[in-house]
């Protein structure tokens, strides 16, 4: 039977995320399944809440989190059940121009596949109780109990660094993500 757990839910901007009984899609062979222990609130988070970033909905936000992998893909590298990891919002092709060059921060398919908050294959891995698919915030969406992410975004973590810490490492620790909550404001002021 598939995995059902609750996740907040964006459903409009400028409206409440509401709790709902989301349903994962099966395990692609990379995937890596995480019960999320500890998730922060970032600004781009609060940005797409407010409407000055925007994203197709309805989404699960949350993109700095840490948690406990449940079960990994046949495929799955580097990562095993049991692991404490930190996510990563950057998943990465590997082999473009950008990632040949250790800047995986601007890999071709991560910077295209961005805007349309799903895994680089184009298929959704929560779907509401209605059955639509459900948006995952670069690439995580990581308010709920469970998130599904590629093997690359699950970096496993020495297990005595408290998860509350550990996940602050995912995004609020770094200032790239800062960088692009700032031009979404920009946006907004145009
Ligand atoms: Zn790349
Ligand atoms: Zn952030």
């Amino acid at each position: 039977m598939a995995l059902q757990y609750r996740a907040a839910v964006l459903h409009a901007a400028g409206t409440p995320m509401s709790i709902e009984t989301v349903t994962a899609a099966a395990l692609k062979p990379t995937d890596v399944l995480v019960r999320i222990r500890a998730a922060g609130l970032c600004h781009t988070d609060l940005e797409v809440i407010e409407g000055s970033l925007r994203y197709p909905l309805p989404i699960v936000l949350g993109h700095e989190a840490a948690g406990v992998v449940e079960e990994v893909g046949a495929a799955a590298r580097g990562v095993k059940q049991g692991d404490h990891v930190v996510l990563s919002w950057n998943p990465h092709c590997g082999h473009c121009f950008y990632c040949d060059r250790d800047s995986p921060i601007l890999c071709e398919q991560y910077l295209g596949e961005g805007p349309k908050a799903l895994p680089f294959d184009g298929e959704a891995r929560n779907h509401l109780a209605d059955g639509r698919p459900l948006q995952q915030l670069m690439f995580l969406g990581s308010f709920g109990e469970y998130c599904i992410v590629s093997d690359q975004q699950a970096i496993p973590v020495p297990k005595q660094i408290p998860f509350d810490r550990a996940c602050l490492i995912g995004c609020g620790g770094d200032d790239r993500c800062r960088g692009r909550a700032q031009s979404g404001r920009d946006r907004a002021r145009r």
